[in-house]
């Protein structure tokens, strides 16, 4: 039995890989523009930096782990996300203390041992941004703006901007304790996660997507109510700054986010064209994160996208086509001499940064001009043992199918000829 990849693992080939490839230039393009720096962290972390970043009764570390034991009894795990691999990187290369103020970039694989289904895998891609050392709210609207920005230049413009702020260690508490109380008094309508989460982890029912408890959460208390101001004053900022800078967006207060981390301003960016997988990107500020990592006392907010969605919806919206890469010009030779004379022409071509394909497999001129014509190539240089006499090689124009006669000695000037 031939061996497959694991499930919810994909392979990604031509056409599509230069779609991602555009789509990951175009990312580091962009955040460069911002001053983020890409940073690479390993996929493969102590299981405890997930477990203590993120949260012990968080869905990600109760059931989408990618983890286990290796040869010496350490527990260790594939990254689900980014922020806690860049913040560990962060904290053991003293970069606080060389560079007060950061902001990095990441782009590539994250596990999450979810079940397999459309927009769900268990190895997916992120791309994400980290800042570190701002607490000014101006910085929160400037990367969701720069969020914003990223999907437009990709002819993404009809996501939806949703914003919240989760208040801080001084005042979410207080709206914990009243929006569990909340829950306790409406059990019975509870779904079986939340039942579980009433204990540990209450406010995960906020964005509960069954129907009961989304019912239910119509009528629920709203962290607005409980902000503290300064809570109140960071919120405010956020949303006039990102007026300012022309984004636009919607408040709800029942985004919370999967993470433990995140306090203040969290976000997402949501399609309605994917079904129920409807996240495309998410972020937020996680002042109290480094040192929970037992690094200094540094804020900072970062977001992540997911790269398969997003390409998905490219790819829906046909914003841009993907398409195989055809050489500029196709080699056919026939005979040793003409193959060793079409390996210069084609080094020669290629040092003026021009797509050389050779046919290595011809057996005849015709079945050779086939698959140039497959590959699409707009020329063709034929050799064979006259033209080597010649001291020639024939160019043809696959549009027009006309031929030339060019002397070897003009090899020089075939970039300027089939330009024109
Ligand atoms: P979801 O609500 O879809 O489970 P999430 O809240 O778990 O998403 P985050 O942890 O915020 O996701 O990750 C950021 C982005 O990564 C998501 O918005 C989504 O686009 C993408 N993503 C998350 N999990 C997966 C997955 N298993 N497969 C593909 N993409 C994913
Ligand atoms: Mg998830």
């Amino acid at each position: 039995m031939a061996i497959k990849a694991l499930r919810g693992m994909n392979d990604i080939f031509s056409p599509e890989i230069h779609v991602w490839q555009l789509v990951e230039d175009h990312a580091r393009k962009l955040f460069a523009l911002y001053g983020y720096e890409e940073v690479r962290t390993p996929v493969l972390e102590e299981l405890n930096l997930f477990v203590r970043s993120i949260g012990e009764t968080t869905s990600i570390v109760e059931k989408e782990m990618y983890s286990f034991v290796d040869r010496k009894g350490k527990a260790l795990a594939l990254r689900p996300e980014g922020t806690a691999s860049i913040v560990r990187a962060y904290i053991q290369n003293e970069r606080a203390q060389s560079d007060p103020v950061a902001r990095y970039y990441n782009i590539g694989p994250m596990y999450r041992y979810e079940r397999p289904q459309q927009g769900r895998y268990r190895q997916f891609h992120q791309i994400g941004a980290e800042v570190f050392g701002i607490a000014n709210p101006r910085i929160d609207a400037e990367m969701i703006h720069m969020v914003d920005q990223f999907f437009q230049g990709l002819g993404i413009d009809d996501l939806e901007i949703e914003l919240n702020s989760l208040g801080c260690p001084i005042c979410r508490p207080g709206f914990t304790k009243k929006f569990s109380e909340y829950l306790d008094s409406h059990q019975s309508s509870l779904c079986e996660d939340c039942h579980r989460r009433t204990q540990k982890n209450p406010l995960r029912a906020l964005d509960c997507k069954q129907e009961t408890c989304m019912t239910l959460m119509k009528e629920a208390p709203s962290i607005q109510d409980d902000l503290c101001d300064e809570c109140e004053g960071h919120f405010d900022t956020v949303l006039t700054h990102l007026g300012h800078l022309g984004s636009s967006f919607s408040v709800n207060h029942k985004i919370v986010r999967g993470l433990d981390y995140y306090l203040r301003t969290t976000f997402e960016f949501t399609t309605s064209q994917l079904g129920t997988q409807n996240a495309v990107a998410g972020g937020g500020r996680y002042d109290g994160l480094v040192r929970l990592l037992g690094g200094p006392n540094v804020p900072g907010i970062g977001f992540a996208v997911g790269m398969e969605r997003l390409i998905e919806l490219i790819l829906l919206k046909q914003k841009i086509t993907p398409s195989v890469l055809a050489p500029t010009v196709y080699g056919i030779a026939m005979g040793d001499a003409a193959h060793e004379l079409m390996i210069q022409v084609a080094q020669s071509l290629r040092r003026s940064h021009i797509f050389v394909e050779i046919d290595y497999e011809g057996q005849s001129l015709k079945a050779m001009m086939r698959r140039a014509d497959r590959r699409q190539t707009p020329w063709v240089v034929i050799m064979g043992d006259e033209e080597v006499n010649k001291g020639i090689f024939i160019l043809r124009n696959m549009g027009t199918k006309e031929q030339k006669e060019i002397p070897m000695g003009e090899v020089q000037q075939l970039p300027q000829r089939i330009k024109t």
